[in-house]
């Protein structure tokens, strides 16, 4: 579980906003007033009720879109209780045709599946060039390696543009959220894995790798408790340890621990202990000395400086801008600062 560090999300954020909700001739703007005006003349008492929840879409369109995932939990509350007529996760069948209609129309208005496919594209005109914006190329531009709930799993947007190896989870489902299907951060690169085992679950509050209200990069440490001498040659030898800082609040905690959970990432992470058997062997040998030697050897031919070094001897990065770009940096940063070898 890592953050998302992108230096310019939310220039990114504002792009996002520019192209769903303006520049298409098919945008999220245009298709919310089509449906305002429709459903303003319903006299049946549930689509006024839509009415009203399309009121405040519309009155919050900018922040729904492009707010920060604080905003977006508070427009959750009061969204919440302006569609629970709608019951909008309610099995398809059981729903009644006015709450089909409902959904069909949010699902209208906030498109994802084109967005998550084919994309939208406005052809070149004389005023401008061609446009073309879709779930791949914001993957894409914000431009991490590894999925931010597991940092197990690489994730990869090929070249050509239109294919991935990730998967944009929303962070609130998609089914109980139709608003905020297209909401920047709402939308989450992930793995396969991870996108598919959190699906629907929200009963609880989880960590969105976006909320820069919580430090769990730092909050949350792997740790490792030794439990007999054999701990040199045998992952029989050691346990890990979840550390939690001592001032994390019990917000962030819980969070944390639900994220822990629901990826059921301590069952996964001891799937890996065989990585962290190595650091321990290689906290003997690359002690300091050793890593003074090396670096007064092939400074400036073999390495460019001794974060280039530490890469070299844990196989993983040094800063926490860093934890994207491999899979398990975080176990291996946490694990190697633990042993001193960084
Ligand atoms: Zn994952």
């Amino acid at each position: 579980m890592i953050k998302i560090t992108t230096s310019n999300l939310n220039d990114l954020a504002y792009v996002h906003y520019d192209f769903l909700c303006k520049k298409f001739d098919f945008s999220i703007e245009k298709r919310l007033k089509i449906s305002l005006s429709k459903y303003q003349k319903e006299i049946l008492p549930i689509y006024k009720k839509y009415y009203l929840l399309l009121q405040y879409i519309d009155k919050n369109l900018e922040e729904i879109i492009i707010g920060t995932p604080l905003t977006l939990e508070k427009h959750r509350i009061r969204l919440t209780k302006l569609s629970e007529d709608f019951e909008l996760t309610k099995q398809e069948k059981k729903k009644t045709k006015e709450q089909k209609e409902i959904l069909k129309d949010l699902n209208y208005i906030f498109n994802y599946e084109t967005f998550a496919s084919k994309g939208f594209r406005k052809k070149a005109t004389k005023k401008h060039e061609d446009y073309f914006y879709s779930g791949n190329v914001l993957v894409g531009k914000i431009n991490i390696q590894v999925c931010p709930y597991c940092n197990r799993n690489t994730i990869y947007s090929f070249k050509s543009g239109t294919k991935r190896t990730s998967e944009l989870d929303h962070f609130y489902p998609q089914k109980k959220y139709p608003f905020f299907a297209l909401s920047f951060y709402n939308l989450i690169p992930s793995c396969k894995v991870c996108n598919k085992i959190k699906l629907d679950n929200d009963d609880k509050e989880y960590i969105n790798p976006y909320d820069t209200r919580f430090d769990f990069n730092k909050n949350m440490k792997f740790g490792l408790q030794i439990e007999n001498s054999s701990f040199y040659y045998s992952e029989n030898g050691f346990k890990f340890k979840y550390k939690f800082d001592a001032k994390i609040s019990t917000d962030e905690n819980q969070r944390i621990e639900n994220n822990l959970n629901i990826f059921e990432l301590k069952d996964l992470y001891d799937n890996h202990k065989d990585i962290i058997l190595e650091l321990i062997q290689k906290a003997e040998i690359y002690n300091e000395s050793y890593i003074d030697e090396l670096m007064q050897k092939y400074e400036g031919t073999l390495f460019k400086n001794r974060e280039d070094l530490l890469r070299l001897v844990t196989c993983g990065y040094v800063s926490d801008e860093d934890l994207h770009k491999r899979p398990l940096s975080k176990l291996i940063k946490d694990i190697s600062e633990e042993l001193n070898l960084i």
